[in-house]
């Protein structure tokens, strides 16, 4: 004891208080993909995160085109997305996109949500008649900043070209930029439709959820360099579907 806090060993003290503080700054991760803080323990890890475990109307869901019911009455989306500020946000599990001010927005419902951020899974969480994609965008709308009424728009890409708005976005690194997301993000043509829960803690449930048909296409160096960002893939295993209705829109 004598020789541990003696004077040739104290200088070394505020050095290690610095690199413990730095370790456990960086270690602070709510959640993970694996292992005891992965999906299944999910439930347990917080009280608030109860849904994650006893949800009964959980995301992300196996999609089959045929058992999903044609609804005629659901309107076919049009956005209005605009030039906006874009700005990056990475850590482990999360690559995500925050668009500043309210530019771009998604009638729906009888109420105009507003995108606040857009993210990317990989692999896909959704599955299409069985079908895993190797990468899942997800553009999130609030009806208010803060509100709880939340609209997801998933798009799924195949392997191939790689993704312009992708590139765009992987050169600001952590920096941000004016993009005109109108000119990258089509949401036209048909979709299926459903109510789900946000596919990380606290998996909060009432999100109506719309699953793009048609897919975009992404390039397997893109995808590594997604890979990269997230340190791991990121996608939250299938929930049951319980008793929910899985609609279509008729195109
Ligand atoms: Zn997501």
């Amino acid at each position: 004891m004598r020789m541990l806090l003696g004077l040739p060993q104290l200088w070394i003290l505020p050095l290690l208080v610095v690199v413990l503080f730095q370790c456990s700054f960086a270690l602070v991760i709510d959640y993970s993909y694996v292992g005891a803080r992965g999906p299944r323990h999910w439930g347990d890890l917080k009280s608030d995160w109860k849904e994650c475990s006893d949800g009964k109307a959980q995301s992300p869901i196996a999609i089959r085109s045929k058992h999903a019911e044609l609804n005629s009455s659901l309107p076919g989306l049009r956005a209005h997305y605009q030039s906006s500020v874009c700005s990056i946000a990475s850590s482990q599990y999360i690559f995500k996109v925050f668009i500043a001010g309210a530019h771009c927005t998604l009638p729906l419902n009888r109420a105009t949500y507003t995108l606040t951020d857009f993210h990317f899974h990989i692999p896909s969480e959704h599955t299409v008649d069985g079908t895993r994609f190797p990468l899942e965008l997800h553009l999130v709308h609030k009806v208010a900043p803060n509100s709880s009424q939340i609209t997801v728009v998933s798009k799924l890409f195949k392997l191939g070209r790689s993704d312009p708005l992708l590139d765009q976005i992987l050169k600001l690194k952590e920096g941000n930029a004016t993009i005109n997301l109108s000119n990258y993000i089509n949401l036209h043509g048909g979709y299926y439709r459903y109510l789900g829960s946000l596919t990380t803690p606290p998996c909060s449930e009432g999100i109506l959820w719309t699953i793009l048909k048609k897919t975009g296409t992404i390039s397997s160096s893109q995808i590594k360099r997604v890979i990269a960002l997230l340190q791991g893939k990121n996608a939250r295993p299938l929930q049951k579907i319980n008793k929910r209705a899985i609609y279509k829109h008729s195109s």
